[in-house]
């Protein structure tokens, strides 16, 4: 397997490169270009050279975004092989998230742009106009590098912008394949991928082309990002980490919620940003849930993702392998119960058992921080009120849920949350016509739906006075109503002055 960078449409030379892991055996099985500092000149001259004209015609960059769409699901089974490589999830999920890309630019390709007429009268006409920004640094992190770049560049090419992305060193490669998939697709310089380290992403966030950064990953990637742009006031848009709770109350059915629970804490091995972090369960049904989750913690068939039938892959790398495993340990040594799991599984790979912890409380870094990993400590909470105190006491805020059969109840409970998206009796579900982001640590701004779109824009208000049609409308009834007067009150040249 090899990948090049592409950069004005064209595969760029390799000047040096970087190892490849494959999660399910711990070791490298391909490489990727390094990107130099020259090559990411180029990248952007090629950016800001396409930006003049792309900018120009929103109709041809909808049927290039359809286009793109076209291409991406072809190769869908191909980008998806090579992502369950470089990062451990199975196969159907890989390209799933392929598939998943691909829909993305096919539904922002419709996406509403014209002017907006804000005021339209004998006085005034306004007009709302969005203008793209120019050129766009994106940066991806490694649990899901496909569809969280389609979320950035479907919008940002559709409102006129060109884009360098540049993928985690974690999990290039997808990303590769994607700049090669869509190279006789857009013009040259509209999208370039450069993958390199994390060097690499400060020299992007760095770089007088860039106008706007989009960037997904950690917070404290995301806090060096903000202060990064600051002095050329870059625009950014920061996508970060999340510890999300979810409440379930004590009218629901464990057996009908446990399966959905473990789904939205376990998806990808844990590793999403928007995954059940903090399972609260109110004291009457406490013991039932967590016998249930644990029993599907048990159940759980996990292994190289390239392999049938299994639905878990491995963590997708040594650092955060190592983090998840002393998360862990520093619970069992707080005094915390390993219902199951509790370990690195033996053998090659970076393989975490499903884990479930209870007798752990706020106060242990397994609940406190973002585990981003398969291991999920259980609670139990007698009032709602301190459960949602406690939920809230975080510095995160990306999502959260709230599980009841009474509906009414919990979209309140949900609506206290404090964080960007509040499900009900469900978690995870991320739909394209809303906006998703996170309060307080988890981000600033949103992507997705109008709001992801207008995120990659600038307003322009036109406003035109209608200036000269008025004068002359106003001229002219002045002129009627001085005639009106003359005649009335006997000004100079009326048939009344005459007789004065
Ligand atoms: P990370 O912050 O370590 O890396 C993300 C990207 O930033 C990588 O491409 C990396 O090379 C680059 N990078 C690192 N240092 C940089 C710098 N100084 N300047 C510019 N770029 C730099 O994150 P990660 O470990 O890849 O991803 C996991 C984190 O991402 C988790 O916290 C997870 O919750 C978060 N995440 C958030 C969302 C969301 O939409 N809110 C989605 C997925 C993941």
């Amino acid at each position: 397997m090899s990948f090049t960078l592409t950069i004005a449409g064209e595969a760029a030379p390799t000047h040096g490169s970087l190892d490849v892991v494959n999660p399910a055996t711990g070791k490298p099985f391909a490489s990727c270009p390094d990107a130099t500092p020259e090559q990411l000149d180029q990248a952007m001259d090629a950016a800001a050279s396409a930006f003049t004209t792309w900018r120009g015609d929103l109709a041809a960059r909808r049927e290039a975004l359809v286009r793109a769409a076209d291409a991406i699901q072809a190769a869908a089974p191909e980008i998806g092989r090579i992502l369950t490589q470089e990062q451990g999830k199975p196969l159907e999920a890989a390209v799933g998230e392929a598939i998943g890309a691909s829909v993305w630019f096919r539904l922002t390709s419709e996406m509403p742009l014209e002017p907006e007429v804000l005021q339209d009268d004998d006085e005034l006409r306004i007009e709302l106009h969005r203008k793209p920004l120019g050129v766009v640094g994106a940066i991806t992190p490694w649990n899901f590098p496909i569809v969280l770049a389609a979320w950035k560049i479907a919008p940002a090419l559709l409102a006129g912008n060109t884009l360098v992305l540049k993928p985690s060193p974690f999990t290039p490669l997808s990303s590769l394949k994607l700049g090669e998939v869509l190279r006789d697709v857009l013009p040259p310089g509209v999208f370039s991928v450069l993958s390199g380290g994390d060097d690499l992403g400060r020299l992007i966030c760095e770089h007088e082309a860039v106008r706007k950064i989009s960037f997904t990953g950690s917070v404290a990637t995301g806090k060096k990002i903000a202060a990064a742009a600051a002095p050329d006031l870059k625009r950014v848009t920061l996508e970060l980490g999340g510890n999300d709770p979810a409440v379930v109350l004590g009218d629901v059915d464990p057996s009908a919620v446990a399966q959905k629970l473990f789904e939205a804490s376990f998806a990808n091995s844990g590793q999403v940003c928007v995954a059940i972090k903090r399972l609260y369960v109110h004291e009457s049904i406490y013991g039932a849930v967590l016998d249930e989750v644990a029993e599907l913690a048990r159940n759980a068939v996990f292994g190289d993702g390239l392999e049938e039938g299994v639905k878990y892959g491995p963590i997708n790398n040594e650092p955060q392998f190592q983090r998840v495993c002393e998360l862990v340990e520093d619970a069992k040594a707080a005094g915390a119960t390993v219902v199951t799991g509790g370990g690195p599984r033996a053998g090659d790979g970076y393989f975490f058992e499903p884990t479930i912890v209870s007798d752990v409380a706020e106060g242990v870094r397994l609940v406190d921080e973002e585990q981003f990993g398969p291991a999920l400590p259980v609670m139990p909470f007698r009032d709602v009120d301190d459960a949602l105190e406690r939920a809230n006491d975080t510095h995160f805020g990306l999502g959260g849920s709230v599980w009841t059969t009474d509906l009414e109840r919990g979209v309140d409970l949900a609506r206290r949350l404090e964080c960007g998206t509040g499900w009900v009796n469900q978690h995870l579900n991320l739909v394209p016509n809303a906006p998703f982001g996170g309060c307080k640590w988890s981000g600033i701004g949103y992507e997705n739906g109008r709001w992801g779109l207008a995120a990659f824009t600038e307003f322009q208000v036109i406003n035109a006075a209608k200036a000269l049609r008025a004068r002359v409308a106003a001229s002219a009834r002045r002129a009627r109503a001085a005639s009106l007067s003359r005649a009335e009150w006997g000004g100079p040249g009326s048939a009344r002055a005459g007789t004065t």
